[in-house]
């Protein structure tokens, strides 16, 4: 039997090569090597490519591997073939082939040349495959991808280790990350630090649980810029019941939420002063009264009244006037530590709300209150005073009487001419 040497390999029988062809799950071809009209024909073929074109041997023996060929066949594929076979050179490439039946295949195959002794091209060996399956999963998939990155959502797919698998186009957008950079790298790296560690622990529990977690998530665009979604995250889970991935669809809320800050904000605020309204004011004192209370933190409150304040209406206008109402509303911001609170009151009485104070300290406050109005002046009312009244929480009062008591001490204040510091009575 003869002998073949195989690439430095010792020499392998050819019976064995023969059975080993044979049985390969790859279909294998082999033509002879005439130039002429009819090109190359077939002379070999194993039980694979019979399987795989429907041809039996004997059809497919002397004949054309055009055969194999049709109408949807690549003609550029075939041409590239051609020039190939021409220069004896090794070609590799993929095309619809057409089955006995008249059925089309993906089939992806390559072509050796084979030379004799004298260095002649005397076969071409072709192996081949039918990847049709394959392609048509690739198709499916292109589809799905297509699919998500038409959604207005935004997609992320993460592995079990919370790396990113995929990603759609709206998601590149409301991130700022392209799916190629993202690829791979951990999904926290959205997280902006806002939320706690137990807002994703109730996350992992959740999905943990088969359910999706809902929420309002603050993250981080790629910018450094925060960004509300809203979002949802849900397992995916393989035939065991174990998570293999996560799927976070969200939606970017950062308007709304941001409108609906500013309008929380806008409620609260008196327009003409910027400061606290009576409202914000009121749930402020309650918030101060229910902390001495539990705590028993004392707060203090001092409310200032602008003198003769109706000669400047009066005088020079309503527009100056309200000039002013501005001018001691920031006078008072500035005297106050950050944690008081300045409240417009009224027209034109405010109130500071100190917390935990003493009531010497609380005086002081006052008196800074006072002296720096004074210093104030208005390019046309020129300078203007203030009365104060000043009251400490007692234990056991409530902030009605509170700040009744504060009120009868600007009210004294006022009496006794008007520019002082008056502190309220006990109960
Ligand atoms: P007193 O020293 O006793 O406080 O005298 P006063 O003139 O300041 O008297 P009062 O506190 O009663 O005056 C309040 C005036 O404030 C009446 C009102 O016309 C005026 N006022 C209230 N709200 C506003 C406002 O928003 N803008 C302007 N320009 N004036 C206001
Ligand atoms: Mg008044
Ligand atoms: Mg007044």
């Amino acid at each position: 039997m003869a002998e073949v040497s195989v690439l430095g390999t010792p020499s392998v029988n050819a019976a064995l090569l023969q059975v080993a062809v044979e049985q390969s799950f790859s279909a294998v071809l082999i033509t002879n090597a005439a130039q002429d009209e009819k090109g190359p024909l077939i002379q070999y073929c194993n039980e694979a490519l019979c399987a795989m074109t429907g041809y039996t041997r004997d059809e497919l023996i002397g004949q054309s591997p055009r055969i194999l060929g049709g109408p949807q066949t690549d003609r550029e594929v075939l041409q590239r073939l051609r020039e190939c076979l021409r220069e004896g050179r090794y070609f590799e490439g993929r095309a619809i082939n057409y089955r006995k039946n008249g059925e089309t295949y993906c089939v992806e195959w390559n072509i050796s040349p084979v030379r004799d002794s004298n260095g002649q091209i005397c076969h071409f060996v072709s192996v081949q495959r039918d990847i049709s399956a394959q392609v048509r999963a690739e198709q499916d998939l292109q589809l799905l991808a297509r699919a998500l990155n038409a959604a207005d959502e935004a997609i992320l797919l993460a592995d079990q280790q919370l790396r990113v698998v995929f990603v759609n186009h709206a998601f590149e957008e409301l991130t700022g990350y392209s799916y190629a950079e993202f690829k791979g790298q951990s999904v926290t790296l959205l997280r902006s630090g806002i939320h706690g560690m137990d807002f994703y622990r109730q996350m992992e529990d959740t999905v943990a649980n088969g359910r999706s977690f809902r929420a309002t998530f603050v993250n981080r665009h790629k910018s450094g810029s925060l960004y509300y979604a809203e979002q949802s995250v849900t397992a995916l889970r393989n035939d065991a019941g174990e998570i293999t991935h996560y799927v976070g669809v969200s939606r970017d809320v950062s308007d709304a939420v941001e409108r609906e800050m500013a309008l929380r904000e806008q409620a609260t605020r008196d327009k003409l002063s910027g400061l606290l309204n009576r409202h914000a004011g009121e749930s402020e004192l309650k918030r101060c009264q229910a902390l001495a209370v539990s705590q028993g933190q004392s707060y203090g409150l001092i409310l200032v009244d602008i003198d003769y304040f109706k000669r400047v209406n009066d005088q020079f206008g309503h527009a100056v006037g309200d000039r002013v109402i501005q001018m001691v509303g920031k006078a008072l911001s500035d005297k106050v530590r950050h944690y008081d609170r300045v409240v417009r009151w009224g027209g034109e009485e405010f109130l500071v709300i100190l917390s935990n104070v003493s009531v010497n300290e609380a005086l002081e406050s006052a008196e800074r209150i006072r002296s720096a109005v004074a210093a104030c002046e208005d390019a046309e009312a020129g300078r203007l005073t203030i009365s104060l009244g000043v009251g400490v929480w007692q234990s056991h009062e409530t902030e009605e009487t509170l700040l009744h008591r504060t009120d009868c001490a600007l009210y004294r204040a006022k009496e006794r001419g008007r520019n002082q510091v008056a502190l309220a009575t006990g109960m």
